[in-house]
């Protein structure tokens, strides 16, 4: 146990940030010594889910990170392990009297939160849990007349708009003392990514937002649904995730104002809101949160038909030009448009009839944003049973939603085969006339979308007809 004066511990885990920390600011304010620290977790790393790219935007976060506390006189030590012991040891270790950390709100988050305090408690050194993964808390905004949890975002938004003006912004310290030189700060391990990854870390993610809010935020309202657009939309979403961008600083730095600033903030919302919804109906991992769906006849796995259409979809070659743009988009940068998501996915469970957790994974695999609470309310809002879903009915044409939204040139970007084919034809390129217009090395439509969307509605309504007479009974 080192015989230095004590210490404090700042533990990050998807808050790799220095700005708006209200854990390290409260920290800064004891006075003591601050030993910042992240720990690759072993438990984490060890998911099927975490694809090398996704490791890789994390690791090179926490080497930002490293530097932003280096820019402010001190360093970041880093360790890999089981969290449960590498904390606890660390801490007595280094003779701490308390260890200081962003409150989790996931069951994984909630779980290790509570296991790491007690075993700290344990050694009488304290566990000290701050509010600012989120916006506001999770577990906050509730209904005024039941006290529940809102299931329905339009309600939760208001009552959330209605709660703060502007939001609580942690201080910066401006500079931090070194620690004691003889601990190991430990290297950051290295993961290859198969992608070219965005520049990581706090002062990219500020830039970003800037750049954003200077050029782009008063146009959101318009831009937002244009993939075509470059810079239609933020791309924050891979800082948020880590945390290395503050969400409240968004917010904030956004005026509200115009109708760009509003919309904008309200997708920052919906951030908000399907934490919450996670964060009180830990379920959904797993099942669908509208419990009638439970059972529902999703196609059969490990068949011809099913390989298939599975392969088709996530390579992008099932002949839906929309759609394959969108994954392969996807495959190829880790991030993918929130109207072609909406697309993607929709035909994955509606047309494909696959179950949407197998989309949810393979997307949370891809994406540098991946995120459960995020990625499952919004998986299961397409499928449509999910908190405030899209009802079943509702169906997206992947060839109209080319036009309706101009995404012909998205769609030319990530399709190149496709160059030469009309606007006319591109939803659907084998319609085009013969050669030139029609390319040989695209594939033809997996499924016939108005049979694809017949057998869904038939199946679907029969599905829910029986679970009605049934409850009924
Ligand atoms: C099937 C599906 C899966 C998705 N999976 C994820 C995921 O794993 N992680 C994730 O962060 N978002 C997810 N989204 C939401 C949304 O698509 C992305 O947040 C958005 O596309 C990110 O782009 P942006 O940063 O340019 O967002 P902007 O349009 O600039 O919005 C600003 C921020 O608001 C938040 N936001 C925007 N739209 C949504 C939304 N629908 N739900 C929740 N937050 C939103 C994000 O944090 C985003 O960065 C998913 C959407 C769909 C339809």
């Amino acid at each position: 146990m080192s015989d230095s004066p004590k210490s404090i511990i700042v533990w990050h885990r998807g808050d790799l940030r220095t700005h708006d920390h209200s854990a390290l600011e409260a920290a800064h304010n004891t006075g003591l010594n601050i030993i910042p620290i992240v720990v690759i977790d072993e438990a984490i790393f060890a998911r099927p889910n975490l694809s090398p790219r996704r490791k890789a935007w994390f690791l090179n976060t926490v080497t930002a990170l490293r530097e932003s506390y280096q820019a402010l006189g001190t360093n970041l030590v880093v360790r890999q392990g089981d969290v449960k012991t590498v904390i606890p040891e660390f801490a007595k270790e280094q003779n701490a009297s308390s260890v200081f950390y962003l409150e989790s709100f996931t069951p994984y988050g909630r779980k290790r939160d509570s296991d790491v305090s007690q075993s700290l408690n344990d050694l009488g050194i304290a566990a000290k849990a701050f509010d600012g993964l989120y916006m506001q808390r999770p577990d906050k905004i509730l209904a005024a007349t039941t006290g529940k949890p809102y299931k329905v975002y339009t309600p939760f938004m208001k009552t959330w708009r209605k709660a703060v003006d502007v939001l609580p912004i942690a201080e910066t310290p401006k500079t931090l003392s070194p620690f004691d030189a003889s601990i190991d700060v430990g290297e950051i391990p290295f993961v290859k990514s198969d992608i070219e990854l965005p520049v990581a870390g706090e002062r990219a993610g500020l830039e970003l937002l800037d750049t954003f809010l200077a050029s782009q935020v008063e146009h959101y309202h318009d831009s937002r649904n244009a993939p075509s657009q470059e810079n239609g939309t933020s791309t924050l979403a891979p800082y948020l995730t880590v945390g290395s961008l503050s969400a409240r600083i968004a917010f904030n730095k956004s005026n509200q104002v115009g109708e760009g600033h509003y919309i904008w903030g309200n997708e920052l919302i919906w951030r908000d809101f399907n934490a919450s919804l996670l964060y009180h109906f830990p379920n959904i991992e797993k099942e669908p949160f509208n419990q009638r769906w439970e059972g529902f006849p999703w196609v059969e796995e490990n068949t011809d038909t099913f390989e298939k259409d599975w392969q088709a979809w996530c390579t992008g070659n099932t002949g839906y030009a929309l759609v394959d743009a969108g994954m392969r988009e996807l495959n190829a940068t880790g991030f993918m448009h929130n109207r072609v998501r909406m697309v993607t996915a929709s035909f994955l469970c509606k047309h494909l009839m696959i179950d949407w957790r197998r989309g949810e994974e393979y997307f949370r695999t891809q994406l540098l944003d991946g995120d459960s609470s995020q990625n499952i309310g919004n998986w299961q809002w397409v499928a449509g049973c999910g908190a405030d879903a899209s009802p079943y009915f509702r169906i997206f044409n992947p060839i109209s939603q080319v036009k309706k939204f101009g995404a012909e040139a998205y769609v030319r970007k990530w399709c190149p085969e496709l160059s030469t084919v009309p606007d006319k034809y591109i939803g659907l390129p084998e319609e085009a006339p013969e050669m030139p217009l029609n390319p040989i090395d695209y594939p033809k439509a997996i499924i016939d979308h108005k049979q694809a969307r017949e057998r869904f509605l038939t199946i679907a309504k029969g599905y829910f007809q029986k679970v009605d007479a049934k409850s009924a009974s």
